[in-house]
């Protein structure tokens, strides 16, 4: 029999869930408990596939929009944030609706109506078309709010009221990044309006941080998330910038055996929308392979959790 090639393995500390993605799961499994099923969830409840099929098995059924819920059938609207105009349009239907949007993301959309009501015009740091920011935008009238996605929109940006901007960002960008394009609109704009806390919320800097703690001491890193989850590939920019290769990967059977061939110290983190599952998978895989000797890199430890919604409680 062959020798296992040895592999160290680091594992951050904090990874995978966070307080909203477990309260938005938490809120799905809640109305399947107390209305039965099907609960109809607009849009992937958080970004994971793993997760979205787990509660399909439980009686959950995923619609891109409102039209495709039947009128007798609740509805949950996922943990990235919804427009005015969705909730809305519940009522209108007089449709059972619970709002699955983590507090963090609530707290950002309060904060625009804020600016909005002192007659500021907002910008938006965020990513186009990502759910989080369709949301923010919805919540005030049709060019109340401006997107900035890089340093380049920044510093393009007119406004000939410069006293009465504002700006908010989504929860899940890259805190290095962003801290690049405020600078950029602070030494433009000094007189702009920010957030009293920083918007980017808790989880997304404390998975950013722990990855940069294991990525300078690794020669790659394995970031278990889906591809359209902001605060994921995040993650692998971070360790990138940190001196390591990096890959996002679903699951095991996304592992490039190939890439891993000449890596001495592998680290692995995981998305907030990815669960604790995942990162077992994987590293039973690589133990399959490779005499795995494996640490935990915690740099923070959180222990934020988030009430459900009352209806779903009393
Ligand atoms: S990543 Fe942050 S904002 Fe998004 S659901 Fe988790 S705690 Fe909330």
């Amino acid at each position: 029999m062959t020798e296992k090639q040895p592999l160290r393995v680091l594992i951050a500390g904090p990874r995978g869930f966070c307080a909203g993605v477990d309260r938005a799961i938490q809120i799905v499994e809640s109305a399947l408990d107390k209305f039965g099923a099907p609960v109809y969830v607009r849009h992937e409840i958080v970004h994971n596939r793993y997760v979205v099929e787990d509660l399909q098995k439980r009686g959950a059924i995923f619609v891109d929009e409102l039209n495709e819920v039947p009128a007798d059938a609740p509805v949950v609207f996922s943990a990235h944030g919804v427009a005015k105009s969705v909730p809305a349009e519940a009522e209108r239907r007089e449709l059972l609706y619970v709002d699955a949007t983590c507090p963090l993301v609530s707290k950002v959309h309060r904060e625009a109506e804020r600016h909005y009501a002192r007659g500021h015009h907002i910008l938006l740091i965020g990513h186009a078309g990502h759910p989080e920011v369709i949301g923010s935008m919805g919540q005030l009238p049709e060019g109340a709010i401006s997107l900035i996605e890089t340093a380049d929109d920044a510093a393009k940006f007119e406004t000939d009221q410069p006293d009465k901007l504002s700006y908010i960002t989504q929860t899940t960008l890259s805190v290095d990044d962003t801290a690049d394009i405020i600078g950029v609109l602070m030494q433009r704009f000094p007189l702009m309006a920010h957030p009293r806390k920083e918007d980017i919320c808790y989880a997304t800097t404390n998975r950013q941080e722990a990855a940069k703690a294991i990525a300078s001491e690794c020669d790659y890193v394995l970031v278990i998330g889906a591809p359209n989850s902001s605060n994921s590939r995040r993650l692998v920019e971070v360790a990138h910038r940190s001196g390591s290769e990096s890959a996002l990967i679903q699951r095991a059977m996304d592992i490039d055996w190939d890439a891993l061939k000449d890596v001495k110290t592998l680290g692995i983190t995981a998305g907030a929308s990815a669960p604790e599952i995942l990162v077992e998978e994987v590293l039973t895989a690589l133990r399959q392979k490779f005499d795995v000797d494996m640490s935990e890199v915690i740099t923070r430890t959180e222990d934020i959790s988030f009430k459900l919604p009352a209806m779903l409680t009393e």
